[in-house]
């Protein structure tokens, strides 16, 4: 596989599919991170004068007549970040926007209009993927959040360019967990949490020979308190996945891999409510209430196991932390990680990143992944379509 810094740009014209579906409240920007974390890429090949044509999708569209979706915003801000025009197309294909695109200097910043505003993007369709490719010399992909879908501009695209490659981002994401997957420095400790057992088992599963030490917190925690025979009152259960954490909890002591989990934890009436009602140890979970977070005592017991850690990876926050009653185990367990000294740090999934971010721990942790599903889907060793596809083009 290419990625941008191997490849001659200058004078050329770049498509770069980036994920900028970034939340929107009224036409605002809540959150331009995602704007923010494509400028390495962006400006790279700016400097090196190659012209952009910069394509994204934003939302759920299902008609082209929908102009909540427009990209317009993202362009508008995009110029700000880069401190250039950025004309915006009124379309992503079609020809006008054709006609754009020749008139395109190096240096020159171009957005096309939302890609799902055709459905021949989720579809991968031939003649809408044959569009998007003959747009550009060199395709960049630098959209992780899509790596696993197989939508045109993500996959077809690469068929039609002339020559295509990754750009930081996604060098950034194939390089961390890439290694995180298959050459992880020891004692390698994974932290799981949240609420999807059913996304995450996989993951889990994936990675048992690889780790030391898989750390298991929040709601995912219930159903292997309930795998052990134990109570779990009120709390969220995948109740069809029991047997999974069973077979799981089996498979890793046959292995002789340590699964950690919660020995002590924080109940209340609902998740929505002010206080929680008390601390429990873990085999006695009041009937009538909810576990909400880990309770400090696992929490201590957590911090034993990741002080020995080389490599740790985490992904789902140890418990239903919106709500303050209920973050005090996410937090404490973000501070700790951050605090960790000569350890590679990585941490997927959007809930974790929101723990972090409110922290204000960031910059504190080796590497944040930009993908929810496809990250999810590369920690279960799956090939994902976009990295398949930038491969097959490196081998034409
Ligand atoms: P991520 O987005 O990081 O992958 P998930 O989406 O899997 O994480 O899980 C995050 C969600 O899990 C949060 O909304 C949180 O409230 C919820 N959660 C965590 N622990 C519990 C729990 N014990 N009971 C109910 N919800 C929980
Ligand atoms: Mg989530």
């Amino acid at each position: 596989m290419k990625f941008i810094d191997q490849m001659d740009i200058n004078g050329q014209k770049l498509l770069v599919r980036v994920d900028y579906n970034v939340p929107l409240k009224e036409g605002v920007i809540q959150d331009a991170h995602r704007i923010r974390a494509s400028l390495a890429t962006l400006n790279y090949a700016l400097e090196r004068g190659a012209a952009l044509i910069i394509c994204s999708h934003l939302g759920r569209p299902t008609t082209r007549h929908e102009p909540e979706f427009s990209l317009l915003p993202t362009a508008v801000r995009l110029a700000e970040l880069l401190g250039r025009k950025v004309k915006m197309a009124p379309d992503c294909v079609g020809s006008e926007v054709t006609g754009m695109v020749q008139a395109l200097k190096p240096g020159q910043v171009l957005m096309l209009e939302n890609l799902r505003y055709h459905a021949g993007e989720k579809r991968n369709d031939h003649e809408f993927s044959k569009q998007l490719g003959a747009l550009a010399d060199i395709y960049v992909n630098d959209a992780f959040a899509v790596a696993h879908r197989a939508h045109a501009s993500v996959v077809g695209v690469v068929e039609y360019a002339p020559a295509s490659c990754g750009g930081f981002l996604l060098k950034k994401e194939w390089e961390y967990l890439g290694q995180v997957l298959t050459d992880p420095q020891h004692p390698y400790v994974v932290i799981s949490g949240g609420a999807k057992m059913s996304t995450k088992i996989d993951v889990l599963n994936a990675l048992l020979d690889k780790t030391d030490d898989i750390i298991i917190g929040g709601a995912m925690a219930n159903t292997f308190l309930l795998a052990r025979g134990y109570q779990v009152g009120q709390s969220l259960v995948e109740k069809l996945r029991v047997r999974d954490a069973v077979e799981l909890l089996e498979k890793a002591s046959g292995k002789g891999k340590k699964i950690h989990l919660p020995v002590d934890l924080t109940f209340g009436q609902g998740i929505h409510s002010l206080t929680a009602l008390g601390v429990c140890r873990s085999d006695v979970i009041p009937q009538d209430s909810m576990v909400l977070d880990i309770g400090p005592e696992t929490i201590t017991q957590f911090k034993t196991v990741l002080a020995k850690a080389k490599t740790v990876l985490w992904n789902g926050p140890m418990g239903a932390f919106e709500n303050p009653a209920f973050a005090r185990g996410s937090r404490e367990l973000a501070q700790i990680v951050a605090g960790l000294d000569d350890v590679l740090t990585i941490v997927g999934g959007g809930d974790t990143n929101v723990v972090i971010k409110s922290e204000n721990l960031s910059d504190q942790f080796s590497f944040i992944s930009t993908g929810g599903g496809s990250f999810m889907a590369f920690m279960e060793g799956k090939e994902l379509p976009a990295f398949k596809a930038l491969k097959e083009s490196a081998k034409r």
